[in-house]
């Protein structure tokens, strides 16, 4: 964001505002981390912010501070469509295209108000008029903690800030481990921290509040992973029976693929959720180095995401899906066996 970006908002924010701040659909631990950290931040300058979700999200998110005054635009629709449409101003977080929010888009689209985008995705679109797009950044979260730090106000983080902002880094860098995580990402962090973020209570409530459904449910996606060792890849696939069998609530399969990309040897990792109520196959893709399944997933299967972190869907059967992806791999084994 340039200079003069910034002295725009700032004057705009001088003044309380009507906002919006929405996240993409199935919103993750960044989405949730980051439009609450500016809810927070924007109720100090006595904005009237409301955070609207596009639909509900895993219940390990369910205790970040003001988390109750979200709305989901699925269950209170005319109530959020109202806001967005009176709304002066609209922070779209962490995506980078109205289609990221499902039945949001055209509402978004249609909305007067003036859009501010902050996001790490590939190839945004064109549609915000102050635009902080930063693929090289860890997280949302981040470059949120970058936006206040633009506007000069770091003072103004308190723990509730702090909190929210941590959380979203720690689960899009895996714990500060993917390679997104630089020396900035840690000083953050060790800010985050300095100014109340309780980093080992906030590890528990996200990672260590698992029900026993969803370990089993892991032990079976484990028992489906299967390797095909000359495209160095892996990909585990959970049928609606077996979400079904283990009880399945969202977010319980979260993180998932990452266990085929923790094989020695294995630079792409995919896993292939069947979802008969939504009539897709939900994918998600992963990746060692610099081999792109943003790319893969663009070309073949209706999504995008990151170089490392790709997520898409398909409209074939789960069993035509995994026949899909294996016919592809050949195409891709140079890319594969040079990382
Ligand atoms: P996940 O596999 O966890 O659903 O998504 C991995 C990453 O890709 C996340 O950063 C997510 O926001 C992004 N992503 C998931 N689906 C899509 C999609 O359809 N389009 C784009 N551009 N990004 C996606
Ligand atoms: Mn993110």
């Amino acid at each position: 964001m340039n200079k003069q970006d910034i002295e725009r908002i700032k004057q705009l924010l001088s003044a309380p505002k009507k906002i919006v701040i929405v996240p993409h659909k199935n919103p993750d631990g960044d989405a949730i981390g980051s439009t609450l950290g500016l809810y927070h931040y924007l109720l100090k300058g006595n904005h009237q912010a409301t955070v609207i979700t596009p639909n509900d999200y895993p219940k390990f998110l369910k205790w970040m501070p003001s988390e109750s005054s979200i709305l989901k635009y699925d269950s209170k629709t005319q109530e959020c469509k109202d806001l967005i449409n009176e709304a002066d101003i609209i922070f779209t977080l962490d995506f980078n295209a109205f289609h990221r929010t499902g039945h949001m888009e055209n509402v978004l689209a249609e909305s007067k108000g003036l859009k501010i985008m902050i996001d790490h995705h590939q190839a945004p679109d064109d549609y915000a008029t102050f635009m902080y797009s930063d693929v090289s950044m860890s997280s949302t979260c981040q470059m949120i903690y970058h936006f206040i730090e633009m506007l000069e106000d770091l003072n103004e983080l308190d723990s509730n800030i702090a909190t929210c902002l941590y959380a979203g880094i720690m689960t899009d860098t895996g714990s500060f481990r993917f390679a997104s995580t630089t020396s900035t990402t840690h000083k953050v962090v060790a800010d985050l921290i300095e100014k109340g973020a309780k980093n080992s209570d906030i590890h528990n409530n996200v990672y260590d509040t698992n029900s026993y459904n969803r370990l089993q449910l892991l032990g079976c996606a484990l028992n489906n992973l299967k390797v095909i060792p000359e495209s160095k890849a892996a990909y585990i696939t959970l049928s609606q029976d077996e979400l079904n069998k283990y009880n399945y609530s969202k977010g319980d399969t979260e993180g998932v693929v990452n266990y085929g990309l923790s094989l020695d040897g294995v630079a792409l990792a995919a896993i292939f959720i069947e979802d008969k109520q939504e009539g897709i196959i939900k994918i998600s893709l992963r990746s060692k180095g610099n081999f792109s399944v943003n790319e893969m997933s663009r070309t073949h299967f209706n999504g995008g995401g990151h170089t490392n972190a790709a997520g898409g869907k398909s409209y074939l059967s789960l069993k035509d899906t995994i026949e899909k992806f294996i016919s592809i791999l050949p195409s891709y084994n140079k890319a594969l066996n040079d990382e």
